[in-house]
This record gives C-alpha cells, structure tokens and sequence, in this order.
C-alpha cells in the first residue's frame, strides 16, 4: 500500500496573528498552497502558516503563482523558515521554478515533531510586541505612551528612555511583513533599558530616545507584507498622512513634531538584496553637506562595527531635487534637518557571512540593533 493509503493526509492552518496561506488541494504529503494578497492592494509575499501530522515525514510545500509577488527576485536563494516549538528559526530546503504554476516555492522538509511552523521570515507576534512593549515600560527611566490608534484599533506604541538633549526616533515595520525590523527593535530595547550596558548608560545621557516598535499593527496580526488594514503603504504616506488612510503615520509624524529629530532609524527588510544596508537621503530639496557627511560617518562605523554590515550593495542613490518625501526617510531629514536612514535587513541571508543554519535570523537582528545603537554612541563623539 502506497503512504497515502495508510497515513492521514497533513493539516494545515493559517488561522492565527500573522497567518497567511490559501490551500489549493493536499495529497498525502504534498500540499498546493497560494499566499493571499493585502486587503485591498496587490501586494503580496509574506506566508505563515502551520503544518500538522507530519512527523517523521518527508513533506513538499508548492506555495504557487509567486511570480506575481511583490518581488520576484526575493525567491531566488530564498530558503523558508521554519521551526519545531515557534522559538528557534531554521531554513528548510527551498526551491524556486520560476516556470511552474505561475512561479511556484517548493519546500521540502522532514519535521522531527508532528507540528512544525513555516513562514517568509521568523514571525513577530502581536502579542510578543505587547510582552515587549510592557516589559520595557516597567524599566526605571522608561515612559511609555500610545501615539495614536491604526485602523483596527490597535496601540501605536511608544517608549521615550533617556535624559539627553539629542531627540532620536527609531521606528519599525511599516511595512509589517518585514518581521527583523521588530526583532531589531527587541534587540534595541534590551540594551537601552539595560541599566549596566556602558553604551547604553553614555546613550541614555546624551540623547532622549523614542522608540515605536510596531508602526503597522494591522497589517502585521493580518499577514500583510507592505500595507495597513486600508491597503495603504505607509512609507509612502509622509507628506501628508490622514486620518483615514494613515492614523499610524499621522500619529508618528505628529508626535515627531513635538520633540523634533536629530537621528532616525527606519527599521525594515528587503526581500530581494542578501545583504545588510543603509539607504540616505540623497536627493531631498533642502539637503545640506554637513547632513550627508553625518550619515556617511555614521555608515563607516557601523561598517567599521560589525561584519554584518556592508556599503557595496544596496539602492542607487536618488538624484539631487528627486528625493520621494512621501517616505519616511526623506520626509525626516527634510522637515527636521536630521541625519535619517532606512535600515534595510536580508529575508534571504548576508551572503557575506552566511549562516547555512538560519540564514539572516532574530539573533541576528538583535545583534545588529546592539552594533547600531554603539555605532551612534561612537558617533555621537563627533
Ligand atoms: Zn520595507
């Protein structure tokens, strides 16, 4: 008797915070799946999903018609993510035929245990941000405040640490598929509240901090890649947020105001480049040469910092006048005369040190929000 005859046939379930996959059909062990797409938008990438009854089991996972995602390119070298217990990220063997069923992602995998989860990267939950969120605000030193509320009525959450004069503003996921971008900000909190970390203690003093974890919770808890429960792409939403379309951007934008912006991280992940990156803001109207000079010390050294970082591969530079201030970055450092920057993280891996294990993972992000926030402190030296 063939498998199929003797075992039930695998479950699977995308009815969860973040979950996203459609099931086409499923046979023994091979499933055909296809990702939905962002309410009311085109875009779509980010999968998660679970798979059950499969221990033991050589499954295959066809996630179909990718080709139309919204980067292509991001399959190729793409290995999924996956885990056993939703605490340690691996990568399971990935391939892309770009040929095939309008672009198809076969996974293949052998899961130890009968459940096992997959995803487009190590998922961030709602409710791991709340953890987050709540366990930083009880920190000495740290306020917390809600800047507003995104379409479904979620916390734009944000925590102000430090005493400094320097206003800095570290925010992440607008785009909530990019899940390393509140990784990041975990890693970032962890050391900025830590009341031992030297770094930290000479940060603390010289700047006030403003962090914003989750600048996208809907379209996170909805398995969205880029847009909010609207289908609006925040980071194109700077120049003039609504309270109909962006309450999460207008609700950022409005409490920057307030406190003004000396620095900024944009935290996100780039689907296609394997590599970690830096974007500026080359082409706004009023950019002056004592800001660009700022932001190419600041990327020599986190370059410098950690090997995880690179200035070979990223964006073209805009040209001068061209600059979108429709995005986050360049709407900072043109209001506010800040050294801003994106901060772009791998899906795929840093294929300059690459880790065959996990690929670019959590750890990773921590780590990198560590090398950044001591790069800042050196920085900060003049
Ligand atoms: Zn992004």
């Amino acid at each position: 008797m063939t498998e199929t005859q003797t075992t039930p046939p695998i479950l699977i379930s995308a009815a969860f915070d973040s979950g996203n996959i459609d099931v086409l059909s499923i046979d023994g062990v091979t499933a055909r799946l296809a990702i939905h797409r962002d309410a009311q938008s085109t875009f779509f990438q980010w999968f998660h999903f679970q798979v059950a009854g499969a221990a033991g089991r050589t499954i295959e996972l066809q996630i179909t018609g990718v080709a139309a995602a919204a980067y292509p390119d991001g399959w190729r070298g793409y290995r999924a993510a996956v885990s056993d217990d939703r605490q340690f990220w691996a990568r399971a063997d990935t391939v892309y035929d770009a040929d095939r069923d309008g672009g198809t992602l076969i996974i293949r995998h052998q899961p130890a245990a009968d459940l096992c989860w997959f995803a487009y990267f190590a998922p961030y939950s709602w409710e791991r941000h709340l953890d987050l969120v709540a366990r930083s605000a009880v920190q000495p030193g740290v306020s917390h405040r809600v800047l507003g509320h995104s379409l479904d009525g979620r916390t734009i959450d944000c925590l102000t640490l430090g005493h400094g004069p320097k206003p800095v503003w570290l925010y992440a996921r607008q785009h909530p598929g990019e899940a390393m971008a509140e990784w990041w900000m975990e890693g970032a909190l962890a050391m900025l509240t830590d009341p031992a970390d030297p770094h930290a203690r000479a940060l603390r003093a010289a700047c006030t901090f403003h962090l914003v974890p989750n600048a996208n919770p809907d379209g996170s808890v909805r398995g969205h890649l880029r847009t909010n429960a609207a289908g609006v792409n925040l980071n194109r939403e700077w120049h003039a947020p609504s309270a109909e379309r962006s309450p999460e951007v207008l609700a950022l934008r409005n409490a920057m105001d307030l406190t003004g912006v000396d620095f900024a991280i944009d935290v996100h992940g780039d689907e296609a480049i394997p590599h970690v990156f830096l974007a500026g803001f080359e082409g706004i109207p009023s950019r002056t040469d004592a800001q660009s000079e700022g932001y190419r010390r600041y990327r020599s050294i986190l370059e410098r910092r950690t090997p995880d970082f690179q200035t070979r591969h990223g964006y073209p530079n805009a040209r001068p006048g061209t600059g979108n201030l429709a995005m986050s970055t360049n709407q900072v450092a043109e209001r506010f005369g800040a050294v801003a920057m994106t901060l772009e993280m791998p899906f795929k891996d840093n294929d300059d040190l690459p880790c065959p294990v996990q690929g670019w993972s959590p750890e990773r992000s921590m780590l990198l929000a560590r090398a950044c926030l001591q790069s800042l402190h050196e920085w900060l030296q003049g």
